[in-house]
């Protein structure tokens, strides 16, 4: 191999002889379920923007007061941070715990 020469290689994804660490499975990533009270969403937006995984979007439903709601759209990716839980000013969400899952 020239390792003058440019590798044409991609790195977004793990190269194939990645190692599985052998304690892998004492390791778990947790897990939680998420929870709106619809009607009492203001629309601040705090959950969909603050939230690290990106649990939410801005639903295309209004609630009766008139705001868009928060909608779920990738539930598995909750890690039970109760962030959102933290800083709803209207306490519209909560989250309970589930079972944790595993890395790989
Ligand atoms: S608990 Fe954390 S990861 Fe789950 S939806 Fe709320 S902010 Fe996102
Ligand atoms: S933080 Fe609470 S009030 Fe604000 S959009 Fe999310 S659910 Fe609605």
């Amino acid at each position: 191999m020239n390792l003058s020469e440019p590798q044409n290689k991609d790195i977004s994804k793990p190269p194939d002889y990645w190692r599985k660490p052998l304690d892998i499975e004492k390791y778990k990533i947790p897990h939680g379920t998420v929870h709106i009270i619809i009607e009492r969403c203001k629309g601040c937006e705090f959950c969909i923007e603050f939230c690290p995984q990106k649990v939410f979007e801005v639903s295309d439903e209004f609630n009766s007061k008139g705001y868009h709601p928060p909608k779920i759209v990738c539930h598995d990716k909750c890690v039970n941070c109760k962030l959102c839980e933290l800083i709803c000013p209207e306490f519209a969400i909560y989250i309970t715990e589930d079972e944790p899952m595993n890395i790989i």
